[in-house]
This record gives C-alpha cells, structure tokens and sequence, in this order.
C-alpha cells in the first residue's frame, strides 16, 4: 500500500514536533514530504531536516530561510522562502498538518482545501475567524476536514457511533477548566504569568496554555466545533446550533468529549490526555494507527468528575458564544483581540483579569463588515488588532 504522503505545517511547534514524533512510529505508513515553520527557530528546522530529511522545507521569514538554505545545502533539500512557501506545501501532501499558531495559519488552511487535500487541522483560529470563508473552500472536491484538537477529534470519533446525524441531540465539550478553576473573580486578580502557564494536564505551547487559564480556548472550541459539525458542510448535519453545544468541566481531561443522541445514549471518547493520540488520528482517518498513545491503565485511574463552568469568573466563554451567534466577522474580531490581549498580558503589560475586558470593548466596536472573502477576514483581523491595540495603549496609560 503507498503510504500517506504528509506535510507538516508549523513543524518546530509543540504540534509539529508530536506529529513527528507520530510519524517515527509509523514508517511504514507515512511518508513526510514537506515541513515547514515561520523561521523563529532556523537552528530547530535544520535539525529536523537533517533527521526525516523531507523533500522541501519552507520558512516563511526570509532571513532565517537563508540561514536554513546555508545548514542544507548539498542535502538535497529545496528550501522555500517568504510568506507563501509554507501554503505552497500543500500540493505536495495528501494530509497536511497545520500546527501554525493562530491567525497566520489561515494561509495553510485555506490553500490545503483549495487543493483538495485533506486538512489535519490543530489551527482551530483559521477556522474560527474566517468560518464562512473556509466553508466554501471545504467544498473544493477531495477536500476533506479532520479536527487535530482532542475535544473535536473526540466528537468526530463518537459521531461514528450513529449513521444518521438527525439522532444527534446534543455535543458536550469537556474543559480541564485550567489551572485557575475553582477560583473566585477576586482571587483571579492577582494571578501571575506562571500561574497563567502551569496547565494541570496538558503540556502545550504558551498563547493555547493562557487561552486555557481563561476558558477562551474552550470558547474557541464551541466556535470550532459550530463550524466543524454543526454547519451546513458539517459532520454533525445542519442544524446543530449554539444551544445544543455545551460545555462541561473535567478536571481530569480524560473524557475528550460526548456526543448526546436523542434516545439520550451518550457516546464519549476517552484517553490520558496526548495530544499524538488526535494527532495520529487525523493522519490515519478513516483507518487508525497502531501505535497507543494516552493508553489508560484503568487499575489507576480513579474518579472522574464534571461541573458547569464558572461564567461569572471566567467571562471569556459567554463573550465566545456571543460571537460565534454573531456570526459574519465577529468571531474574526473576537480571536484578533484575544491574541493582542494574550500577547499583551505574556509581555507582562496587562494584568489577566483585563483580558476579557479588552476583547469585550473591541468586539463592541465591531464596524459590521461581512466575511466575503479571505481579503475581509485579513481585513477585519487587522481592523480588530487596531481596535484592541488602540485601547491597550490607552489603558496602559492610565495605568
Ligand atoms: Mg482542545
């Protein structure tokens, strides 16, 4: 059998790195054809070619490309460079991996579709803040759409349980609730970048880590899920709305997530928490690899526990939901703001507590511009950056 030829996008990231570390288990398998990453870590990159020796790198920071070009040269790697290089890796792939972090990973996104190629996608802002737009691409033919997160990998899983999206009733998101859960508003006020970054079960990279701390990511994932399953092009069928995407507390990240059918079965996906486990789950789809990984000793395992979620303390999920029904632009403006806030308070210049305050002042100052096209969802994300980047400056004065 030809082996799945893969390309990996965001390749020096904590998504790139598991996802090779998934493709060393399964040689026979998996071909990798292409990495890339953004350039920030040229030494990284290199070192990650000399080792899966892929057919071409692409570096999106010219400078570090250069540097990269140098390391490989006479390997017999093409090294490409600048701002289009890593979405020019999808015609390379039957799969394509992207594990770029945040907005900038839309490229990929939308050139992977395009292709007709199949998306393993851990770039859950994409899909977020260009929703409409993707949509459209998802329909190109040989498209194809596989959640690299553990909660939309999960619900993907137990959607297999029924032939007929009509019976699906409700899809339950679980939430770690992060490493503040538990935590009045005022005890929240005074919570550190460490704090912020010490995730009780999950090891990820720091902006995903903040936007747990928050419960923003989970937002985001409700979004995300909206968009995976319960749109028109989804897996779930039309019709699953915002009132039938819940979220429920596990403290324990064991449970991925639930899908509800009408009969009131309720289907889970369970796993310790290693994000190789989605992560292999996207490449083999429809088949699985077979390599365990989260394998559960159940001889230790214990309790397992679930509660709602705090949305008085924790305000960035409500300020989710509100945008994901808003639809159009909105979700585009909501995560914009949350990466200048989240940036903002890792450079230590806003305080955690003020990061829904800014993303909730921005997306107020939404100007109602539609998601057309991919140029609007680029517009509207630097429309919002502006917005948010503005009151920052603003309240860091008064400060
Ligand atoms: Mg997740």
């Amino acid at each position: 059998m030809a082996r799945t030829r893969v390309a990996l996008a965001g390749s020096t990231g904590s998504i790139g790195t598991q996802a090779l570390e998934v493709l060393e288990a399964e040689p026979g398998r998996f071909e990798l054809v292409a990495i890339g990453a953004t350039g920030r870590d040229p030494a990284a990159l290199v070192a990650q070619a000399h080792r899966h020796r892929p057919a071409v790198v692409a570096v999106t920071d010219p400078a570090a490309a250069s540097t990269v070009a140098e390391s490989l040269a006479g390997t017999g790697v093409e090294v490409r460079a600048g701002t289009e290089a890593m979405a020019s890796l999808a015609e390379l792939a039957d799969v394509v991996v992207n594990g770029v972090v945040g907005f900038a990973g839309l490229d990929v996104t939308l050139a992977t579709l395009d292709a007709g190629r199949r998306l393993a996608l851990a770039n859950k802002e994409s899909l977020i803040a260009a929703g409409p737009v993707v949509q459209a691409s998802r329909r190109t033919p040989g498209a194809e759409l596989v959640p690299v997160d553990s909660e939309h990998g999960a619900i993907h899983q137990c959607l297999r349980a029924s032939a007929d999206h009509r019976s699906v009733a409700r899809l339950l998101l679980t939430a770690s609730g992060g490493p503040f859960r538990g935590r009045s508003i005022d005890e929240l006020a005074s919570v550190t970048i460490a704090d912020a970054l010490a995730h009780p079960t999950w090891s990820m990279g720091p902006k995903i880590t903040v936007d747990s701390s928050t419960l923003m990511n989970k937002g985001l994932e409700v979004i995300e899920a909206h968009e995976l399953f319960g749109t028109p092009a989804g897996d779930a069928g039309h019709g699953i709305g915002f009132d039938r995407i819940e979220v429920v507390v596990h403290p324990q990240s064991i449970v991925h997530s639930m899908v509800e059918f009408t009969d009131a079965s309720t289907i889970a996906q369970l796993s310790n928490p290693d994000m190789r486990l989605p992560i292999g789950y996207a490449l083999a789809w429809p088949e699985r690899i077979a390599t365990p990984f989260g394998r559960i000793d159940w001889s230790t395992l214990g309790r397992l526990d679930f509660e709602p979620p705090d949305l008085g303390a924790f305000a960035c999920l409500g300020l989710a939901y509100a945008a994901g029904r808003a639809g159009g632009t909105v979700p585009a403006w909501l995560n914009a703001a949350n990466e200048v806030a989240v940036a903002a308070f890792l450079d230590g210049r806003i305080a955690w507590c003020d990061i829904p305050s800014v993303i909730e002042s921005t997306v107020a100052a939404h100007d109602g511009a539609p998601a057309t096209d991919a140029a609007a969802i680029v517009e509207a994300d630097a429309s919002a950056r502006r917005v948010a980047s503005a009151l920052l400056n603003r309240s860091v004065a008064v400060r």
